[in-house]
């Protein structure tokens, strides 16, 4: 049997995820590393192989109302249409979840 996670739900336009930065790394940072991008006030959560880091940093184009400047214009990059397409990149109060499913 394989599993799966779709996503659900719906995009509030809160502007939550345009106030961060969220990137994972495919290796567990340690140490001394940890120590300092902490110092730096990146957030840093550890995983078995992983290391998903958070800064934040928010978006020149989000507007105070939480919608995009670049709404509907080319200059906005595809990703901002996808997002979040992975469990790791929901930020809080995000309207979308994702739900295993089995195959
Ligand atoms: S370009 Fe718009 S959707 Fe993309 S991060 Fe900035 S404010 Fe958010
Ligand atoms: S955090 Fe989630 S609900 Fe809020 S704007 Fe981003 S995708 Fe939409």
């Amino acid at each position: 049997m394989t599993f799966k996670f779709e996503r659900k739900g719906s995009c509030l336009i809160c502007g939550n995820c345009c106030k961060v930065l969220k990137i994972k790394i495919k290796y567990r940072v340690t140490g001394d590393v940890v120590k300092y991008l902490e110092t730096r006030g990146v957030r840093v959560k550890r995983g078995g192989k992983y290391t998903i880091l958070t800064i934040d940093y928010p978006c020149p184009y989000l507007l105070p109302t939480g919608k995009c400047k670049l709404k509907g214009m080319e200059d906005r990059p595809l990703i901002c249409d996808e997002s979040p397409v992975r469990k790791w990149q929901l930020v809080d109060g995000c309207g979308y979840r994702f739900e295993e499913v089995k195959y």
